[in-house]
């Protein structure tokens, strides 16, 4: 039986993926050795009772005990923390989701990555932060590192067969998230509420609201470059409403290659759990007459500012991608506790780019998780208007 571990197994990619396990015989068909959790205690387990795993993990070092008792006589091992988290990364398995959200999930990533096996990631934070030293890990280990987010899957899919030196460009599609017809003016007084409330998916809180930025495009164009190794003007950004074309890559010869499919994260993660095979998803099949149209448009700039700070990254390199990502994170945790404004969180980061040294890649996790945390403390200090 396949072995296989979950983290972040209790938020909407968890969701999913779990829905796929279950779909495919649940724990008479998979051996499942981890699953992850945070507050929500109770779900993981529930879910790893269900499945029979070896271990659940909730990263709130508090919560053991809830966990504890949640689980019972069930004979699922109970953990709790950051190095639990870690060392539930490392026990041997097959294929391993990575799904916590945020800075939060490199270090269990970069456990994953060295297993030698196979590496679903949906977590496009870690390659952001440090997108060379999980490459180098899943190289070093030989872990095939399969993504799990929808663009990058439609990016995978169109490259199966086609040759990398042929590769003259990749062109990542977004939805423009719930503010792409709204102005400048608007932009600045909408709620946390309005922001997480995505048009087409339904998503965790973070990348919905990073959808809303579009730093969640920011990210994945930091993300493609590590995962197909793109030099930064070979990416572009289509704003396409309908989330049916998830990527495109064009060849030298003028020719493009697109994926297209529904807007479901079980497609992605389906294709990544089942690779190199494809097999019966259950995901709505599209219907062209009822489509009728597809429509694609330039991003605006002015309105989305994120995307200029991501090719700013692109140039500067890792050390960029980390502080980006958590000026980004604090960011945001000012905009949920209505301390700023929604389009202050792009200042922020703009700000934090200034302020703390970017060039370059760093050269281990303890220095990306330093850089993370001093860009965090500076963030949270701006916001509390202390600095
Ligand atoms: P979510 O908020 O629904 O779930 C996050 C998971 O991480 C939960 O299991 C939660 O318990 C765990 N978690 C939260 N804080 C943690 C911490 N400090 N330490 C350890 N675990 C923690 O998020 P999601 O929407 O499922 O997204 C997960 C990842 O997948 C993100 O990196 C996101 O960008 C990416 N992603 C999500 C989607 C989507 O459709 N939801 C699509 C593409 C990529
Ligand atoms: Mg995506």
């Amino acid at each position: 039986m396949r072995r296989i571990s979950i983290l972040g197994a209790t938020g909407s990619i968890g969701a999913s993926t779990l829905d796929l396990i279950d779909r495919a015989g649940g724990a008479e068909a998979f051996d499942v050795v981890a699953l992850t959790g945070n507050s929500n205690v109770a779900k993981l387990a529930e879910t790893a009772i269900r499945l029979r795993a070896d271990v659940a993990v909730t990263a709130d070092a508090a919560r053991l005990d809830d966990l504890r008792s949640a689980l019972g006589n069930s004979g699922v091992e109970a953990a709790a923390g950051p190095e639990a988290l870690v060392e539930a990364a490392s026990r041997p398995a097959d294929w391993i989701m990575s799904a916590i959200v945020g800075a939060a999930g490199l270090a269990p990533t970069l456990a994953a990555a060295r297993q030698g096996t196979a590496l679903a990631l949906a977590n496009k934070e870690s390659l952001v932060c440090a997108g060379q030293l999980v490459l180098d890990a899943c190289e070093g280990a030989g872990t095939q590192l399969l993504p799990a987010d929808s663009e990058h899957s439609a990016i995978f899919q169109c490259l199966c067969g086609e040759r990398q030196k042929e590769v003259e460009r990749v062109i990542l599609t977004a939805s423009g998230g719930p503010f792409r017809d709204r102005s400048r003016t608007e932009m600045e007084s909408v709620t946390p509420e309005q922001a997480v409330a995505h048009p087409n998916w339904d998503m965790g809180q973070g990348i919905s609201i990073d959808s809303a930025t579009m730093f969640n495009k920011a990210l994945e164009l930091v993300e493609a470059k590590y995962l197909f190794d793109l030099e930064p003007g070979q990416l572009e950004v289509i704003v396409h409403r309908q989330s049916i074309v998830h990527s495109m890559v064009g060849f030298a010869d003028g020719s493009l290659i697109a994926q297209l499919g529904p807007p479901d994260m079980r497609g992605a993660i389906g294709y990544a759990l089942n690779f190199p095979a494809r097999v019966d998803l259950p995901v709505e099949r599209l219907d062209f007459a009822k489509l009728a149209q597809l429509d694609f448009e330039a991003p605006d700039p002015d309105r989305f500012p994120s995307l200029r700070i991501a090719q700013e990254v692109l140039r500067k390199g890792g050390r960029a991608g980390t502080v980006m990502n958590a000026a980004k994170e604090a960011a945001m945790a000012g905009f949920l506790n209505k301390q700023i404004g929604f389009l202050d969180m792009a200042d922020l980061v703009d700000r934090a780019l200034d302020a703390l040294p970017c060039e370059g890649e760093p050269g281990a996790l303890d220095e990306v998780l330093a850089l993370d945390a001093d860009t965090r403390t500076r963030v949270a200090a701006w916001i509390e208007g202390r600095d």
